[in-house]
């Protein structure tokens, strides 16, 4: 018999992570997919039963198992996964987190399925990869009008098939993208896969890939060097004469994280492809899909905020400590708002980006995404830390879900372009195209604010490469500032530039000003089921 067990939070289980959410509900609506609410809100009913919760422990606590060879010792090249893996993603493909602008293009399609990736990713993160991927690779494909006719309808399917047979054998399909190699991740040109012409636009490859990232995908984008340069190349994983394609993979990667998503290293020998764009422009055809799962890095990244932010509000209202719920404690409130504030301004922002892509502004978007992806992952590892300190000795401890959060949580910043690398590519949009920034600059200023004014004033098109994270950073904040001054609750609002914009603020979460109203942010920040 156990003794009595005391002041536990309960499990935080079967709540609808959709309709507690207050800025993902509006936002859906604002941003144009209202008609999507009754689809998001069974989803988010879904993803946080037990069930599901259960589902994304299992796939993480049993990560994808390689096998090489059969015992014949044949090539076999296959990825076993945990049936609780095939359940999260047949929920997704489900759902259509991989095609729905694809499929059911109406206006909002981008931002339905953005609070739907967001809600996926809540629970867990690993499985968005492929389905992210898959979603990005459509762009790309409908380079190749003869490729498009014959993948997109596999892809446009909802039946997730994760047989391994020739893709025109199976109910659906998944597109994989594979660039980064040994010599050189963010600077690609450094690529030496070679792929060597055979006639009629088909060639094979012959190199390695030292990322590869759901391996298990029927088809991969692939950059490598054709006689005219680097090119963008599709690689189905059988070839068109119905064998193996030879797409061997070596590893699996040991990964800190985002340990349910198998990421392989893989060498070519030989392996059948054909060209998509032109010869010499594969990093501009690739670009395409890499804009879209940049977004999926924010929306991502959005995601790890809230989830951890919803676990510590849950904790901090069902925990007491010193005669009271750490809810009540003045200090945890300061905490608890200031993470709120930050999850608050994530949320708004990647909605905002994502209706970018249903109105096809292109302009726009070349900086914003840069400009999102940058801050919102880079905001993420500091903020789940601090979520995760909320919930105390529990918060590191597995059962919590919060260290598989915290591991998660540094990935979106290093993969689509590093911290950095986004920093420098803000810049390239800023010197190449004037009339981008003029548009973020209009976003900011339809929030009609002397803080932002002020703040949006420090904003300067001519800068230095040694610049780049600052100038980054403060159109982030200020876009942000933009968003929740017009959307989100004025509280919000308030704490927002009171911290952020006039720094009335401390290096860690949990230094806002006094003054707030500190209780109107911690009842919009969760509806408690
Ligand atoms: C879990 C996981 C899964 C992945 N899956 C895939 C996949 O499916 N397909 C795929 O193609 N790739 C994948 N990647 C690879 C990922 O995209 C790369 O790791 C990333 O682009 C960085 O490249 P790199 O590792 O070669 O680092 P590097 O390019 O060597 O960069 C190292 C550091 O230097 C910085 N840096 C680079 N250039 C500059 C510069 N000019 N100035 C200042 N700083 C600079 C970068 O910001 C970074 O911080 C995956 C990575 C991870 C971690």
């Amino acid at each position: 018999m156990n003794h009595e067990v005391l002041n536990q939070p309960p499990p935080l289980v079967d709540y609808n992570l959709f309709s507690t959410d207050h800025a993902l509900r509006e936002a859906l609506s604002r941003e144009g997919a209202a008609w999507a609410s009754a689809q998001v809100e069974e989803y988010g009913a879904k993803v946080g039963t037990a069930e599901a919760i259960e589902w994304g422990v299992l796939a993480n606590d049993h990560p994808p198992v390689l096998h090489t060879h059969d015992r014949s010792g044949y090539r076999r090249d296959e990825v076993e996964f945990h049936p609780a893996w095939h359940h999260v993603m047949r929920l997704a493909v489900e759902n259509g987190i991989h095609n729905l602008p694809w499929a059911c293009p109406r206006p909002g399609a981008h931002v339905a399925r953005a609070a739907l990736a967001m809600l996926a990713s809540q629970n867990e993160a690993g499985h968005v990869c492929p389905v992210s991927m898959t979603y990005s690779s459509v762009p790309v494909l409908r380079h190749e009008s003869t490729l498009a006719a014959e993948w997109e309808p596999r892809i446009h399917s909802t039946h997730y098939d994760p047989s391994f047979r020739p893709a025109s054998e199976k109910a659906g399909a998944l597109v994989g993208m594979a660039m980064t190699e040994k010599q050189g991740g963010s600077d690609v040109r450094a690529n030496t896969t070679r792929a060597e012409p055979i006639g009629n636009r088909q060639y094979l490859l012959h190199g390695h890939k030292w990322f590869c990232s759901a391996p298990m995908c029927d088809a991969f984008l692939v950059l490598a060097q054709a006689p005219a340069g680097l090119s963008c190349f599709f690689l189905p994983r059988w070839a068109p004469g119905g064998e193996i394609n030879a797409f061997h993979l070596q590893r699996l990667k040991p990964k800190l994280g985002n340990r349910s998503n198998a990421s392989s290293e893989v060498e070519f020998h030989g392996a059948w492809s054909c060209l998509v764009g032109e010869e010499g422009r594969g990093v501009a055809t690739i670009l395409e899909m890499v804009h879209h799962t940049r977004l999926d890095c924010i929306i991502g990244s959005a995601a790890l905020m809230r989830r951890a932010l919803v676990e510590a509000l849950h904790h901090a209202r069902h925990r007491h400590a010193f005669g009271r719920a750490l809810i009540d404690q003045p200090l945890m409130r300061n905490v608890l708002a200031d993470l709120a504030v930050e999850s608050e301004a994530a949320t708004v922002l990647m909605m905002r980006l994502a209706r970018a892509f249903d109105e096809g502004d292109r302009t726009f978007a070349r900086l914003a995404v840069a400009v999102g992806k940058y801050w919102i992952s880079k905001r993420t590892p500091a903020h789940v830390a601090e979520a995760l300190e909320c919930v105390g000795g529990n918060g590191f401890v597995e059962e919590s879900m919060m260290p598989r959060l915290y591991r998660e949580a540094p990935l979106n910043s290093i993969w689509e372009g590093s911290g950095n690398v986004i920093a420098l590519d803000v810049l390239r949009a800023i010197a190449k195209e004037p009339e981008a920034l003029e548009r973020v600059l209009d976003e900011i200023r339809l929030a009609v604010d002397p803080r932002i004014e002020k703040f949006a004033a420090g904003i300067h098109a001519d800068v230095s490469q040694h610049d780049g994270r600052r100038v980054a950073e403060r159109l982030a904040l200020a876009l942000q500032a933009s968003l929740v001054m017009r959307f989100s609750p004025p509280a919000m609002a308030d704490a927002f530039c009171a911290s952020r914009l006039e720094r009335d603020w401390g290096y860690a979460f949990g230094t806002l000003p006094r003054g707030l109203d500190i209780d109107s942010i911690l009842r919009s920040a969760w509806v408690s089921p």
